[in-house]
């Protein structure tokens, strides 16, 4: 069964709403295999985030990511990545689908209170960043 890895970011955490986010990822049959709140220190931020080097938004997203807690999810369903990503909708809440993770609940482009990997093969690079092997 395929495995992605979601983050409920530090603006999520902040505004109690990990239990509405939660709620929406066990809504749409997936199951919840490991799960943590921790925090990220800068160099686990940067090496997450690496792919991001040089771009213009990197400072102020591995400042936003190291603010405060987070929760870290690996999550396990059919096509688990593509459907998550469904689920969370596009980076920009503007131009996310409704009821979606992010229409719903992010506050901007950058502070968009969820993240999940891209492709499988990100995903066992960052389950393995976030929970080891
Ligand atoms: N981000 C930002 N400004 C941008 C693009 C991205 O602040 O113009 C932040 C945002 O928090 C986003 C993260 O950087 O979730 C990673 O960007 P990516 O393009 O990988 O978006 P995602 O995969 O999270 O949808
Ligand atoms: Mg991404």
């Amino acid at each position: 069964m395929e495995q992605t890895l979601a983050l409920i970011k530090p603006d999520a955490v902040e505004r109690n709403i990990i239990g509405k986010i939660l709620a929406m990822i066990e809504n749409d049959n997936f199951k919840i295999r490991h799960m943590k709140l921790t925090q990220m220190s800068e160099q686990l931020a940067k090496t997450f985030y690496a792919i991001h080097e040089g771009k213009s938004f990197y400072d102020k997203l591995i400042k936003y990511m190291t603010s405060g807690s987070i929760i870290a999810l690996v999550l396990e369903k059919e096509n688990a990545v593509a459907s998550y990503r469904k689920l969370i909708g596009a980076t920009d809440p503007a131009k996310a689908d409704d009821n979606t993770i992010r229409k719903l609940y992010a506050l901007d482009k950058s502070f968009n209170s969820v993240h999940g990997s891209d492709s499988v093969e990100n995903a066992k690079i960052e389950i393995s960043i976030m929970f080891g092997d």
